[in-house]
């Protein structure tokens, strides 16, 4: 059995997480952040800050699981956006804490929901611990007319600056900033490109006088995406002997410093390793998944969370009118989500195309159990399956007009089904924000009231078929 405790008989996603994960996709769609103004990019910002300081809470504290505090919304919204994100996340988790312990956390669906479900009002509680912990306020505005500005580490020479909170919004997130910043005592310049490349040399210095410590993206296995604390001495060591070989040195300068250079070491040191190793097994450095975890992502964690959780409103329009109108939708995709399972196990280690399968919402409320979704993947599929690697195959399919065995036998359920839900959204998909109805209200009040197990069992008969024992 395995080390988190997630049993292969226990089922992966329920009815009852689904439609708390739902009134959380709806609660954060009323946050108003899906069109990027620099309101909603200088909040995305702000949270992403804050999420740091929750680890440093969970790090600190290691609450109960069932007792954890329900942090503010915007960190809820990064803490979801990290853990759609299943493979960085659990490298994060590593590098930043080495507690594999920390994997247990899973997003607290049902108690938000009970938030929610009480106009949002939080728990005084929660409220002060959070405040206590993290001497920042509970609440954080979309609008706010007068915030601070940014307090910023030199990368070179560790001088503190301001940089008015403007400015660093356009920094941060245009390609092509309008704004300039610069350290008062080194005169450095600031920018993603330069702060992420030096953020890379400080981590490749680090290792050299401490190899626990290795870069972002070289603890995952460049196949399954599973962390291999083996695979990353390994993979460390080959790059620091080639980078030595090449004579790569961190730039000495912040004007040199960029990820161009180091793309340029990267693809050479690749070239020498596979010219070495032409007649053997060739070596894979895994350097796309470092360049990833690094390039232009600013923080301690290997994906740019703003940014993917403003990608993550696309799918979340897309999401709700759909599920929202029966719950024997939501029930079924519970269903189907268990069924592609077993069918992506069925084909060995290929994936089956993803055809008929939109990123669903059973997949996503999975992810939000990181552990168990982790054990659940390596045991069907043999790696721990992205949204992107899911996407792709749709792509995949629509681009060569081929189809799977799977998708073939689901044709005609699934798009009597999609009709039928995208039918009743249309009206609302596109421009005019998701409401909610009298009934969904009606509907969601007696879902927050009523015993969670319970309610489990009731559908129980829907989901036996897909339980393993
Ligand atoms: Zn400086």
């Amino acid at each position: 059995m395995s080390t988190t405790g997630a049993g292969f008989t226990s089922k992966p996603v329920d009815f009852l997480s689904i439609v708390y994960h739902i009134a959380l996709l709806r609660w954060f769609s009323e946050l108003g952040l899906e069109t990027p103004t620099d309101d909603a990019l200088g909040y995305l910002l702000q949270a992403e800050k804050r999420y740091e300081a929750w680890w440093d809470m969970l790090k600190e504290t290691k609450p109960d699981p069932e007792a954890i505090i329900i942090p503010p919304i915007d960190v809820v919204l990064m803490w979801h956006t990290h853990m759609l994100n299943p493979r960085q996340y659990q490298e994060d988790l590593y590098r930043m804490t080495k507690d594999h312990s920390l994997h247990k956390y899973e997003l607290p669906l049902k108690r938000i929901n009970t938030v929610f479900m009480r106009r949002k009002a939080a728990d005084p509680m929660d409220v002060k611990t959070w405040s206590l912990f993290t001497n920042l306020p509970y609440e954080l505005k979309v609008t706010d007319s007068a915030p601070e500005p940014w307090k910023v580490a030199c990368p070179w020479c560790q001088t503190t600056f301001d940089i008015p909170h403007v400015s660093y919004v356009d920094i941060r997130t245009n390609p092509k900033p309008k704004y300039s910043a610069g350290c008062p005592d080194c005169h450095c310049q600031y920018f993603p490109d330069m702060v992420s490349a030096k953020a890379f040399w400080d981590d490749w210095q680090a290792w050299t006088k401490d190899t626990t410590v290795g870069l972002r993206g070289a603890y995952l296995d460049t196949k399954s995406g599973d962390w291999d604390l083996d695979g990353a001495a390994e993979k460390m060591e080959k790059l620091h002997a080639l980078f030595q070989e090449l004579e790569a040195i961190p730039p000495d300068s912040w004007s040199s410093c960029d990820w161009g250079h180091i793309l340029r070491y990267f693809s050479a040191a690749q070239s020498l390793l596979d010219i070495r190793n032409r007649h053997e097994h060739p070596f894979t450095l895994g350097t796309a998944q470092i360049e990833k975890a690094y390039r232009d992502v600013v923080g301690p964690f290997s994906v740019s969370l703003w940014s993917s959780a403003l990608y993550n409103f696309k799918t979340i329009k897309r999401i709700l009118p759909n599920f929202w109108a029966s719950s024997d939708v939501t029930k079924r995709h519970a269903n189907r989500y268990h069924a592609y399972l077993v069918a992506l196990n069925e084909h060995d280690q290929d994936l089956p195309s993803a055809s008929g399968f939109e990123p669903d919402i059973a997949w996503l409320t999975h992810m939000l159990r990181p552990a168990h979704y982790r054990e659940y993947t390596l045991m069907f599929t043999q790696r721990v399956i992205e949204l992107a690697d899911r996407v792709a195959l749709a792509d995949q399919v629509v681009s060569t007009g081929s189809h799977d065995e799977y998708a073939a036998s689901h044709a005609s359920h699934d798009s009597s089904l999609d009709q039928r839900t995208r039918g009743s959204a249309t009206p609302t998909s596109d421009s005019t924000p998701v409401v909610m109805s009298l009934s969904d209200i009606k509907f969601m009040q007696t879902m927050a009231h009523q015993d969670g197990n319970s309610r489990v069992l009731s559908h129980k008969g829907s989901l036996a078929s897909f339980e393993y024992k």
